[in-house]
């Protein structure tokens, strides 16, 4: 018989009172040759017992997996678990489709919710894949986007008012590279106000810090390829949402004719990721604050930011819808480009790299890396100085990351 953990039930269908319970068992079916773990079923479809059950399958009248391109095994365990994850404690429940990548699920997202003429309203500092999508390919769809600071509730309620073409808003916090944060309540009520479908990049945080479905969110997208897989080892993304019936219906549709699904080696290597998270995410907060207090009051160092400093611009607002403020911080080194480069060229611990979400430490350096295409004048409207360093604070010993810092810091 199948025994299912389905939610936040453990194995005999109690409630798991802990976070990283649910993070372990939520999701998981027995499976029917007992092996502990859910195998990945490395098949691409799946048979019939005869024409009968193909035909009750097909017309949605029996469950059941026909083609792994429509789900598979493995990573249905995947999409319950993070589904679980970001509703814990919020008796609700929402579904998740996995996706070949984050910008896969933010794609089903925009072509499933929106069509020609539609507008969205966003804010500066998306991540760069985003932004693309949303300033060069959605625009050839009939689909524009307004890009405001939407920390100005008062500008962005004006906005609404004026423009009755805007139909989504779209929320990244925190955000990439500068850790903005936007507050999440607020701006949800201020979208209901106005009919707008509500979506979050929940990346930077994961459900462990900040659980957007608490303020009515009505999507939430993840680049499982950060704190969720944890390990760098897989490319990945899910998009949830809130109205099952519309996910089970037409954005699973969208989604296998659009063809972005993952596949289940990935799925099974982010389900043990997951597993972790909240041990991981317990470390890589402390590191972080702990990196933030030294980097404040280096010599070498002009600005920190990082929502858990009170100096951050939007420490309140993290504070208010995060457990602790997240692994991602960046700072500016007073002595600009030149300065970036050397300290970037001198690190001998930490990773030169542009990831996130790795145990590992991982620095960018955004002017000579990420965003070295982008013009000088609009790149220092968004915050991107010549001396910005990014920084995914890692979950090593916290002294060897100093150390690191330091020596790399040093004149
Ligand atoms: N959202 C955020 C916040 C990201 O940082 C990224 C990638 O870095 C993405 C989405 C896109 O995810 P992927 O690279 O998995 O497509």
């Amino acid at each position: 018989m199948e025994k299912s953990f389905p939610r936040s039930k453990g194995s005999s269908g109690q409630e798991l009172s802990g976070w990283g319970s649910v993070a372990v068992h939520a999701g998981h079916k027995q499976d029917p040759m007992y092996a502990h773990l859910v195998p990945i079923y490395a098949s691409s479809t799946y048979v019939f017992d005869d024409a009968e059950q193909g035909m009750r399958r097909f017309s949605g009248k029996e469950d059941g997996y026909i083609y792994s391109r429509w789900g598979n095994p493995t990573m249905t365990e995947a999409e319950e678990k993070i589904a679980a994850l970001e509703t814990f404690g919020l008796n609700k429940e929402v579904k998740g489709i996995l996706h070949a990548s984050g910008m896969a699920a933010i794609s089903t997202l925009m072509l499933g919710t929106l069509k020609p003429g539609d507008k969205i309203i966003t804010h500066f500092s998306l991540y760069g894949g985003t932004d693309e999508l949303v300033n060069k390919v959605l625009p050839s769809f009939g689909i524009t986007a307004i890009i405001t600071d939407l920390r100005d509730l008062n500008k962005a309620e004006e906005l609404l008012k004026t423009d009755p073409s805007v139909k989504m808003m779209y929320l990244e916090t925190p955000a990439n590279p500068t850790i903005q944060c936007v507050d999440l309540d607020e701006l949800s009520k201020l979208a209901k106000q106005h009919k707008l479908v509500v979506a979050c990049d929940n990346t930077f945080a994961t459900p462990y810090l900040q659980q957007p479905f608490k303020y009515e969110i009505d999507f939430v997208i993840h680049s499982t390829t950060k704190f969720l897989n944890g390990h760098g080892t897989a490319i990945g993304g899910i998009l949830l949402g809130k109205d099952v019936e519309l996910m089970k219906t037409k954005m699973t549709k969208l989604h296998r004719l659009l063809g972005g699904n993952s596949n289940p080696f990935d799925a099974f290597l982010l389900i043990q990721g997951i597993k972790t998270l909240e041990v991981r995410m317990e470390r890589h907060c402390h590191n972080a604050m702990e990196t933030a207090l030294f980097l404040e009051t280096h010599p070498a160092v002009a600005k920190v930011n990082y929502t858990g400093l009170r100096s951050h611009a939007d420490h309140t607002t993290a504070m208010k819808q995060m457990r602790h403020p997240g692994a991602m911080l960046s700072f500016e080194l007073k002595d600009g480009l030149q300065a970036g480069i050397n300290f970037m060229n001198k690190l001998k611990m930490c990773v030169r790299t542009v990831s996130l979400g790795t145990c590992d430490t991982l620095l960018s350096h955004p002017a000579s890396m990420t965003h070295y295409s982008v013009p000088k004048e609009e790149r220092i409207k968004y915050g991107i100085t010549d001396g910005l360093i990014r920084m995914n604070v890692g979950i090593e010993n916290l002294q060897d990351i100093i150390n690191d810092l330091e020596q790399a810091l040093a004149p």
